[in-house]
């Protein structure tokens, strides 16, 4: 079915993944009219017909029909909503839970649903809508990953927002060790030595992965509370950087106190968009200092 001008210029403030879907229903209703050539007011009758424009929240659509800043990111689906909003950040969670692994510490998706729900408290979206002049990049959207242990699967260290879940272990005296070795083989790090009965663990090499206290039939190594490695600042591109260590081992509320300060510096910084750079310029003490 043809489309006048009009009605192109209509489809095209779609987000381009409902394109398919909308076309359908305006040249379905078009047809049950009997009518072979699309205008305006064919996509406007269908819009309130089908409600479609529920997928362009108001103040988006001015917003960009003004500036056109969404224009590249309108070509990827993952920097929007079911609904067509605007989304830019993306939190990707590793798949532990989801496929039963045997090295999953905690659920990653439930954090990652957590900084999710915290950045849209922030309403860091529109705010970084705001600060950006021109178009928006995908770089400038704000990625995190949250892995549920140290394999860290989602890659956290490559992200602006990195955490990985932690199980620190310790040695309980009160357990007397039956020299089984069962630890020493599960340890991937070599980092526990059992000599006539007592066991070290070596700080430094230990990654806190939990695994030699599920493996301990004694519990004389045993795991305290699960705890959250938080990293920031990791980037790919042109100079690629592994994140910062923020926190090696620290608690829930901390790791979304951290996400806030970093969201902060990221919005209120009117010249750099670079998030890595404002984490040098600052220095991780700094940053910590914040939280
Ligand atoms: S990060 Fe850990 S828990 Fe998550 S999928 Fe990888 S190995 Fe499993
Ligand atoms: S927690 Fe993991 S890395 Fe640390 S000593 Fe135990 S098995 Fe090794
Ligand atoms: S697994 Fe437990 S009992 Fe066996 S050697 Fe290690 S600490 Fe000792």
């Amino acid at each position: 079915m043809e489309w006048d001008e009009s009605a192109t210029l209509l489809l095209e403030k779609v987000p381009p993944f409902v394109h398919k879907k909308v076309r359908d229903r305006v040249e379905s209703l078009a047809r049950e009219q009997g009518k072979n050539l699309i205008t305006s007011v064919e996509v406007i009758a269908a819009r309130e017909a089908f409600a479609f424009n529920q997928n362009l929240p108001p103040q988006t659509v001015n917003k960009e029909t003004e500036t056109g800043k969404l224009s590249v990111l309108r070509k990827y689906q993952k920097y929007f909503d079911a609904q067509g909003n605007p989304v830019l950040y993306q939190a990707k969670a590793c798949r532990g839970a989801e496929v039963n692994c045997p090295f999953l510490i905690k659920d990653s998706e439930i954090l990652a649903d957590k900084l999710r729900e915290k950045l849209k408290e922030l309403h860091f979206t529109d705010r970084l809508i705001e600060k950006i002049e021109g178009r928006i990049l995908p770089h400038h959207t704000m990625k995190l990953a949250v892995a549920g242990c140290p394999n860290s699967c989602s890659m956290p260290q490559i992200k602006d927002f990195g955490v990985h879940a932690v199980e620190p272990v310790f040695v309980d005296a009160e357990c007397e060790c039956i020299e089984c070795m069962k630890c020493v083989e599960a340890c991937r790090e070599d980092a526990i030595t059992v000599k006539d009965a007592q066991v070290t663990i070596d700080k430094e090499k230990c990654v806190e992965c939990g695994i030699c206290a599920k493996v301990c039939p004694v519990g004389t190594i045993k795991a305290s509370e699960v705890k959250f490695r938080v990293m920031i600042g990791g980037k790919l591109g042109r100079h690629p950087r592994f994140a910062l260590e923020l926190f090696p081992n620290t608690d829930e509320s901390t790791v979304l106190k951290a996400l806030e300060v970093c969201a902060e510096m990221i919005i209120s910084n009117k010249e750099e968009h670079r998030f890595r750079v404002l984490v040098e310029q600052k220095g991780i003490e700094e940053i910590k200092n914040k939280i």
